[in-house]
């Protein structure tokens, strides 16, 4: 009789044990970067177990990942990129880990027709520009795509998703009309942009401004300082097209972009968030903050 109880009791906690066990553990989530950490924690809430490879005031271009990252990597369910050569790092750490994550670029099958990258405001290469974000209509697909794999990863708890989903499309929604509506204060002549790197290529497309140009190209900032010969150029298109302020970023150092200033004589404008957020506390703590803020900079210094 006892052994059949201690069979009964073994077999029962065989059962039970895994069960509790798989219910309070939690999909492991990476995010490449602090803006797609803001996505996945607005859809997610505290349902995954979500960590970030490049963090905030981080360049994502220049990242160097180290063996905590590749143990990050080994472990996790799901790995979120933007994609369109952003990661470029992102091959090589995966093979490494021997990850059997699922990996996501959220820009595949949402950005049909990405931009090539420019310097100096002409066609560099053919490399694409993966900016992405700073067109909130994109962002709106992306978010999408990021919520569908969630819901398909961990069915149980689809519905709480859904409910996120919906909460923060309306907000992406009401963002994408602001920023419509308040660079409408921005006369025509006025809409033009120069950068410390070429970031903001699709927040030119969406919001009808042009890029007069960028002292460092998208892919890399890790480039050398532009030649003088660029220098010359670029200082020359901005006196002829009557570029108001140039923008530094809060990813890099901004000797070239004062100096650029200084040199085309015109202001420099307070530094823009473009590759990543700023930390818990500043205006651009989260991606939609992130995306007021620049508008706001944007605005007042190019406002007439
Ligand atoms: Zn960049």
């Amino acid at each position: 009789m006892k052994t059949f109880w201690f069979v009964l009791l073994i077999s029962l906690l065989c059962f039970f044990v895994p069960v509790v066990a798989r219910a309070s553990e939690k999909l492991k989530v990476v995010a490449t970067n602090s803006i797609v950490e803001d996505w996945v924690r607005n859809v997610a809430g505290d349902l995954v177990d979500l960590t970030v490879l490049v963090g905030p005031n981080s360049d994502v271009h220049t990242f160097e990942p180290t063996p905590l990252d590749n143990v990050l990597l080994s472990k996790a369910d799901i790995v979120f990129e933007i994609g369109l050569g952003l990661e470029h790092w992102m091959d090589k750490l995966f093979a490494a880990s021997q990850s059997r994550a699922k990996r996501v670029a959220l820009t595949s099958g949402v950005i049909e027709q990405p931009l090539t990258i420019l310097r100096l405001g002409r066609e560099h290469h053919q490399d694409m520009d993966p900016h992405v974000w700073h067109n909130v209509h994109y962002v709106i697909g992306m978010v999408k795509r990021l919520s569908r794999t969630l819901k398909n990863q961990d069915p149980a708890n689809a519905q709480i998703y859904e409910k996120n989903t919906q909460m923060y499309l309306a907000q992406l929604q009401e963002l994408d009309s602001w920023i419509l509506r308040a660079t409408s204060q921005i006369s025509k002549a006025q809409r033009q942009l120069v950068t410390n790197h070429d970031s903001l290529g699709y927040f030119c497309e969406r919001y009808q401004f042009v890029l007069v140009g960028a002292a460092f190209d998208s892919a890399t900032t890790e480039a050398e300082d532009p030649s003088a010969r660029d220098m010359a150029q670029l200082i020359a298109k901005i006196k002829k097209t009557g570029v108001h302020a140039v923008f530094a970023e809060n990813i890099q150092n901004s000797k070239v972009i004062t100096s650029l200033a200084k040199e085309a004589n015109i202001e420099l404008a307070p530094s823009l968030y473009t590759d990543a957020l700023g930390s818990k506390g500043s205006p651009a703590e989260t991606y939609i903050k992130m995306i007021r803020y620049n508008v706001q900079t944007i605005v007042s210094m190019l406002k007439t």
